[in-house]
């Protein structure tokens, strides 16, 4: 729009007879101004900055969809589709294979937005149910402009801002959504319209989908995703998916999860850039654990998937919102397909993606960097080292979801300070910069495996946590059950931030 903007003063006619001083400063300026820009847009798209390893556009390509595929994407909120896959949903149409579509929520918790559709009218329920219809509409458009009908999408209508609650707090009672006030999905046509809102019903919801659909790929959040909803459906789709897996007749699908919030710098820059690739934070790139595949979009389809980034309008009534998803036009898509639904005992890798929010409090004693599970048969210890020896003070929060024989779970969220010693059901201490829960076992039930997140807390504000990740507690005599996650090190952080 800059650019736009100089060149109409460039070639205005009033301008062309009179070269006064002043008028060749007015030609000049922005033609230098013009000039310096597009260097920049160079730079930035062509150079990887001093010491970083090669662009992620050189790590492997995605596998490429063939016409047996049957892909399924899951999607938090309406935009996230577009964002992720917009340029695979055009590659797999085009070579025949077949697309699902399924939005977890309608994104009708978003009042800055609904502010500025609205500017007059208080927030009420109906508001935001008719932000949601509109976000809806908005992504049937997307996707139509991307080649799939709307007869494969799949609005689910689950509260968005919401998802945490039912994975935590709201497994099997209903939680009342805080904008639109509803219990169950409040839209016409949703997938499941008598689903209440509820944990339980999510998981089988996505499972009966699953089920139905057989994908042989499913995409969906990266589990690290600093965003609760996009977390939340990355550890409902894991429990999904291992539930499914012990089926006897079910083929395992591939999986591959991509990232929307990835803290600081990601995505960056937050201007669109078709002709550039998407850039991974360092930190990120340096693990080769997580297996991060690039699908290259040719220039029609990243013309297209800008476009359909363009149809969520009412997400480019804001500023901010409008930057992050044109941050999304690149001529690559990343994803990682290291992210493995059943539980393994051994060697499990995952990054926390997000780097910690800056907090000089803390600093190094906020920074997550290493995470075990050790599963013994009167207790679990789970050990989360940090990069520096936490403080007494600093809140350390431990969050699971245990999986049990016959779809039974259990939540446990444990929070304390290493001086607290005790925390509810089991104690957490100290040992050198490592802060080690110990859970006596019956405390998780018959647990075989166990979702497991950490985070580390100031006031209310997680400052970093790590993924959530499948661990198995299967307990085996002699070789106990031990997995690590190795977290990036804390000094590719610094390296980054300069
Ligand atoms: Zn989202």
């Amino acid at each position: 729009m800059v650019l736009h903007g100089f060149s109409m003063t460039l070639f205005a006619p009033d301008d062309v007879p009179a070269r006064s001083p002043a008028s060749t400063r007015r030609f000049l300026y922005p033609l230098v101004f013009a000039v310096l820009i597009g260097l920049f847009t160079r730079l930035l798209a062509s150079a990887p900055p001093e010491g970083e390893p090669p662009l992620p556009t050189e790590s492997p390509s995605l596998p490429l969809p063939n016409p047996a595929d049957r892909i399924l994407i899951l999607a938090p909120h309406p935009d996230d589709e577009t964002l992720s896959c917009g340029g695979l949903i055009q590659k797999a149409l085009r070579r025949g294979a077949r697309v699902r579509v399924v939005e977890v929520t309608s994104g009708d918790a978003f009042s800055v937005i609904a502010h500025r559709l609205y500017p007059d009218e208080p927030f009420s329920p109906s508001l935001f149910l008719r932000l949601g219809e509109i976000r809806m509409q908005e992504t049937r458009r997307a996707l139509s402009r991307l080649g799939l009908p709307s007869s494969q999408v799949t609005f689910l209508g689950y509260p968005d801002s919401g998802l945490h609650r039912l994975l935590s707090t709201h497994w099997s009672r209903p939680w009342r959504a805080t904008r639109t006030q509803a219990i169950r999905p409040p839209y016409n046509g949703a997938g499941f319209r008598n689903s209440l809102y509820t944990g339980e019903s999510l998981l089988n919801d996505l499972t009966a989908i699953l089920r139905a659909e057989r994908p042989t790929v499913v995409y969906y959040p990266h589990p690290g995703d600093f965003n609760q909803d996009h977390r939340s459906v990355a550890a409902f789709t894991l429990m999904a998916l291992n539930r499914l897996n012990e089926t006897p007749g079910w083929t395992a699908p591939r999986e591959a999860s991509y990232l929307i919030h990835g803290g600081e710098r990601w995505p960056w820059p937050a201007f669109a850039m078709t002709g550039a690739p998407q850039r991974l934070p360092l930190p990120m790139r340096r693990l080769p654990e997580e297996r991060w595949r690039s699908l290259s979009l040719d220039s029609m389809e990243s013309r297209r998937k800008r476009a359909a980034i363009l149809d969520h309008r009412s997400q480019h009534a804001s500023l901010r919102p409008a930057q992050f998803l044109n941050s999304f036009a690149r001529g690559t898509e990343t994803f990682s397909t290291r992210t493995r639904s059943r539980p393994t005992p051994e060697g499990a890798v995952l990054l926390e993606p997000a780097e910690p929010v800056r907090s000089p409090a803390f600093d190094g004693a906020a920074d997550l960097v290493q995470l075990q599970v050790i599963a013994g048969n009167r207790w679990v210890r789970i050990r989360s080292r940090l990069q520096a020896r936490p403080s007494p003070q600093m809140r350390c929060r431990l969050e699971i979801r245990t999986l049990e024989p016959e779809g039974r779970t259990r939540w446990m969220s444990m929070e304390g300070t290493p001086a607290d010693r005790s925390a509810d059901g089991g104690s957490c201490g100290l040992v050198g910069n490592a802060i080690v829960w110990k859970i006596p076992r019956e405390r998780l039930g018959n647990a075989h495996a166990a979702l497991v997140s950490v985070s580390v807390v100031s006031g209310r504000r997680p400052v970093d946590r790590t993924a959530w990740t499948l661990w198995s507690l299967s307990y085996d005599k002699g070789k106990r059950s031990r997995a690590n996650i190795n977290l990036p090190r804390k000094s590719d952080r610094v390296e980054r931030r300069q």
